[in-house]
C-alpha cells in the first residue's frame, strides 16, 4: 500500500512544536510514512531573510521557537498548495481567524482520500448558532476532520516535558494514524469520540484565561482565581451542551478539557496579555498588547469572547452566561476591569 504522507499548515509557535514530534516520528516508521513533512509557513522576514529560508538552511524557526532544533526532513514551504501536494494527512494548526483565507487557496488542490486533523482553539458562528473550525475545514475541503487538543503549551512540550492530549474523533482508523504521528514518551495521547466536545472546551478556555490573567492583573489570590476557573468551567458546560447536545461529561475530564483550562489560566498568552490589560487599567487595547507582549504570535480569547458574545445575543441567551459576557463588556465595551466579579458572585445558575 501507499505510504502516508503528512502536510503541517501553520508554523506558529504550536506549529513549529508539531512539526518537531511529527518529523521526528514520521522519520523511523518509514515503512508506513513518507519521511519529507511539508510545512506550510506564512512568509516573512526576519533580520532581512526569508523564514521558510532560515527554517530550512537552520533547521529552526527563529521567531515562533526560538532554539529547538526542527529535525531535517521537515521542509518548510512558502505556498499552501505545494505544501499539501502527495499528502493525505493534513495536519491544520494556524489561528483560527486565518483558516478560511487559507481553505479558499487549498481547495480543489488536496489528494483524493486525504483527511485532516485541527489543533486550532477557536470557533466560528452563523445565523444557527456555533459553527466548529473542524466543520469549516471538512466542508470546505470534502474532508473528515479530527481535533487534538489538550494542556499543550507549546514551550513546554518543545522542551519535551511530560503533557497529555486528546483526540476527538469520528472515525477510528484516522484517530489511530494520528496517535502514531503525535505519540511520543512526553506526549500522551488519549482519543475521545466526542469532536464537538474536545473542540469547544479547547476554544473556550481561551475565554476563561483572559478572566484568570484578569484576577492575576488585579492582584487577586488563589481562592478568587480558584472560583473563577469554577465559573468558567461551568460555562463552557453550559454552552457546550445547548449547542452540541450529545457532548459528553466525561470529555471534560480529559486532557482537553479541566487540563488545558488550568494549564491555560496559569501559563497561557491570554492570561498574560488580561493580566497586562487589568495592570494598565484600560490605557492599552489588547491588540496593542499582543504586538507589545507576544512578538507575532496570536490571542485566540479575544476573538473567540467576541464570536460567542454574538451568538449569545442572537438567540438570546446572554443571561444564561453571565461570566462570558462580562468578560466580553471589558474586552470589547470599555467595561472597567474592577467590575469583573461585581455581579457573577449572585448569578449562581444550576446546570
Ligand atoms: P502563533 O500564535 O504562535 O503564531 C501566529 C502564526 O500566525 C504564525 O505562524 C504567523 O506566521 C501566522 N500568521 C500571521 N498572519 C497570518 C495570516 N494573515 N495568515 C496566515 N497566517 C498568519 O501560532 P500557534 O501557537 O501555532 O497557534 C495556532 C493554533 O494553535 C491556535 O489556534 C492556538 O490556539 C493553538 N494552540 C496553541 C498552543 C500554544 O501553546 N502556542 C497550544 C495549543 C494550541
Ligand atoms: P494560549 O493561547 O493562551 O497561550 O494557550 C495555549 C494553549 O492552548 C495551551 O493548551
Amino acid at each position: 500500500t501507499e505510504k502516508h504522507k503528512v502536510a503541517i499548515l501553520g508554523s506558529g509557535n504550536w506549529g513549529s512544536t508539531v512539526a518537531k514530534i511529527v518529523g521526528s516520528n514520521v522519520k523511523t516508521k518509514t515503512e508506513s510514512f513518507d519521511p519529507e513533512v511539508r510545512v506550510w509557513v506564512y512568509e516573512e522576514l526576519v533580520d532581512g531573510r526569508k523564514l521558510t529560508e532560515i527554517i530550512n538552511s537552520d533547521h529552526e524557526n527563529v521567531k515562533y521557537l526560538p532554539g529547538k532544533k526542527l529535525p531535517e526532513n521537515v521542509v518548510a514551504v512558502p505556498d499552501p498548495i505545494e505544501a499539501v501536494a502527495g499528502a493525505d494527512i493534513l495536519v491544520f494548526v494556524l489561528p483560527h481567524q486565518f483558516v478560511r483565507g487559507l481553505c479558499a487557496k487549498l481547495r480543489g488542490n488536496v489528494r483524493e482520500g486525504a483527511f485532516a486533523v485541527s489543533l486550532i482553539k477557536g470557533v466560528e458562528f452563523d445565523e444557527n448558532g456555533i459553527v466548529l473550525i473542524s466543520d469549516v475545514i471538512s466542508k470546505e475541503l470534502g474532508v473528515e476532520c479530527s481535533v487534538l487538543m489538550g494542556a499543550n503549551i507549546a514551550n513546554e512540550i518543545a522542551d519535551e516535558q511530560f503533557s497529555e492530549a486528546t483526540i476527538g474523533y469520528k472515525n477510528a482508523a484516522h484517530a489511530k494514524l494520528l496517535q502514531i504521528i503525535f505519540q511520543k514518551p512526553y506526549f500522551r495521547i488519549a482519543g475521545a469520540p466526542d469532536i464537538p466536545g474536545v473542540e469547544i472546551c479547547g476554544a473556550l478556555k481561551n475565554v476563561v484565561a483572559l478572566g484568570a490573567g484578569f484576577c492575576d492583573g488585579l492582584g487577586y489570590g488563589n481562592n478568587t482565581k480558584a472560583a473563577v476557573i469554577r465559573f468558567g468551567l461551568l460555562e463552557m458546560v453550559r454552552f457546550a451542551k445547548k449547542f452540541f447536545k450529545n457532548v459528553q461529561y466525561t470529555t471534560f475530564l480529559q486532557s482537553s478539557g479541566v487540563a488545558d483550562l488550568i494549564t491555560t489560566c496559569y501559563g497561557g498568552r491570554n492570561r498574560k496579555c488580561a493580566e497586562a490589560f487589568a495592570r494598565a487599567g484600560g490605557r492599552k487595547s489588547f491588540e496593542e498588547l499582543e504586538v507589545e507582549l507576544l512578538n507575532g504570535q496570536k490571542l485566540q480569547g479575544t476573538l473567540t469572547a467576541k464570536e460567542v458574545h454574538e451568538v449569545l445575543q442572537r438567540q438570546k441567551l446572554m443571561k444564561e452566561f453571565p461570566f462570558f459576557e462580562v468578560i466580553y463588556d471589558i474586552v470589547y465595551e470599555g467595561r472597567p476591569v474592577e467590575q469583573f466579579l461585581q455581579e457573577l458572585s449572585e448569578k449562581e445558575l444550576s446546570l
